[in-house]
């Protein structure tokens, strides 16, 4: 059992970071690639490409709201890398988005594809908003003026969006047609995460949670821990937690407790994972006033004595202020950036072994590029397929950033970052820098 063992915070208490301080998003991806840079030896002009964005689009987008007033907001589109192929990342729609965290996560996904082995490179998008008080017209006209003014940017061989926070597959569909539009004529793969009725793939929204579940159990597997029976905590009832806890539960875990924007909810003896997913639905994407459960506070359920922690909630969850309260032996990050790096040093000398979210959350990616290859081909596969492919890549990602961690005696996110950055520098080093 390498990675309960306490030794493995030798990498953290190296002077890490080479010359950027560490305050925001991107500035926190770049101190876990710093470390990888280290132990890959990369060179520093390689280092330098690859931890610049290639391309950042900021763009102005009218539009006219119910009131007849026209109001301005802001878009950002970044590329972070094409070297494997082109660009893939969701947009998400939020008042506090901002460049640092859309540049972060763009580079997120470039790792995220290359762990999996999907051919695209890395990308995200984000418009400063608020969903929650703008009604379904103007949500459209902003999102087609976004696409609109970026249309040069995306297509199914250059830039490939998705959703994430706050946008979904009616936003997906928009940005197809508006897309459509501009080039005359039908390009489903031009996006994923779109309904099925227009191309989207089987899975697909299930595809992250689904991850989750496969990666957790390797880790089971790993540590000799028995899967039935073993306690589960999940931060965030969404897309992403609803489905790892309903399918941990089908694998014979037993979710002691979950959380969503409403509070915790504890049962010692198991949730009904089955009847809080339909309750959710029922009130809104709320479990408020859930009955068979005890409430508990987010930092409650961070702290709870379990065998897994989830985090599938948003970032910063996991931090210097609360990760020495945190007990799980395995900590599967299915959001993205749920633990800072301070939180991630101190998890480290606890010796709980953190899946990280590159990994852990890249079955979303993978089932997008099943969607993209079934667009392409006018061939669409059965569920069942598309989740035994998925099964197979998660699996495979998972022993080979587990191998690479262990091979150098890193943490699983800093082996995942060098495997990850291994691959795209070694693409780099065979297409070489164009003059
Ligand atoms: P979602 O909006 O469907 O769900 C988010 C959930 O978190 C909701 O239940 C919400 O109530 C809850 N939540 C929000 N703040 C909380 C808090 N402070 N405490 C507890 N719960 C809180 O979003 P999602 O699609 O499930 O995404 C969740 C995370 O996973 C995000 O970080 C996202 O970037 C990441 N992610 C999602 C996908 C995907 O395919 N959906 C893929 C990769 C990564």
């Amino acid at each position: 059992m390498k990675f309960t063992d306490p030794h493995r915070k030798a990498v953290y208490s190296e002077p890490a970071p080479i010359k950027r301080s560490h305050e925001n998003p991107f500035e926190a991806m770049v101190e876990r690639f710093d470390i990888a840079a280290k132990i890959l030896e990369l060179d520093e002009g390689f280092y330098e490409y690859l931890v610049t964005p290639a391309r950042v689009h900021i763009t102005a987008i009218p539009v006219v709201m119910d009131s007849g007033k026209i109001k301005m907001f802001e878009g950002y589109r970044v590329i972070h890398s094409d070297i494997l192929g082109p660009s893939k990342g969701g947009i998400r729609y939020a008042p506090d988005v901002n460049l640092d965290e859309v540049k972060a996560l763009a580079s997120w996904m470039t790792w995220k594809c290359a762990i999996v082995d999907v051919p695209f490179g890395g990308a995200k998008g984000g418009v400063i908003c608020n969903p929650r008080e703008m009604s379904g017209v103007e949500l459209e006209r902003l999102t087609r003026r976004y696409a609109a003014n970026l249309a040069d940017v995306f297509g199914p061989d250059k830039d490939i969006p998705a959703p994430d926070m706050n946008t979904n597959e009616q936003i997906m569909a928009w940005i197809l047609d508006t897309y459509s539009m501009s080039v005359k004529r039908t390009e489903p793969a031009v996006v994923t995460g779109k309904p099925i009725a227009l191309g989207g793939s089987q899975g697909r929204r299930e595809a992250t949670g689904r991850g989750v579940m496969t990666v957790t159990l390797a880790a089971m597997e790993r540590l000799n821990m028995q899967v039935a029976g073993s306690t589960v905590a999940v931060q965030g009832f969404g897309n992403v937690g609803s489905v790892a806890a309903d399918l941990l539960t089908q694998q014979g875990c037993k979710v002691v407790a979950v959380s969503d924007i409403s509070g915790g909810y504890y049962n010692e003896n198991g949730l009904d994972i089955q009847a809080m997913i339909t309750y959710s639905a029922e009130h809104g994407n709320s479990l408020e006033g859930y009955p068979d459960a005890e409430p508990i506070t987010n930092e409650e359920l961070l702290a709870l004595d379990v065998d897994v922690l989830a985090p599938c909630a948003k970032e910063d969850q996991i931090t210097s202020q609360n990760a020495h309260t945190i007990k799980a032996r395995i900590i599967s990050e299915g959001a993205n950036g749920p633990t800072s790096p301070g939180g991630d040093r101190i998890l480290a000398e606890k010796g709980a072994l953190v899946i990280p979210d590159i990994l852990a959350n890249a079955g979303g990616v993978t089932v997008s590029y099943f969607e993209w290859v079934q667009d392409r081909q006018g061939y669409f596969w059965t569920k069942d397929r598309v989740e035994r492919r998925l099964d197979r890549m998660m699996r495979k990602a998972f022993d080979d950033v587990y191998d690479k961690a262990e091979q150098h005696d890193v943490t699983m996110r800093i082996g995942a970052y060098v495997l990850a950055i291994k691959k795209v520098a070694d693409a780099l080093k065979l297409r070489g820098i164009y003059a």
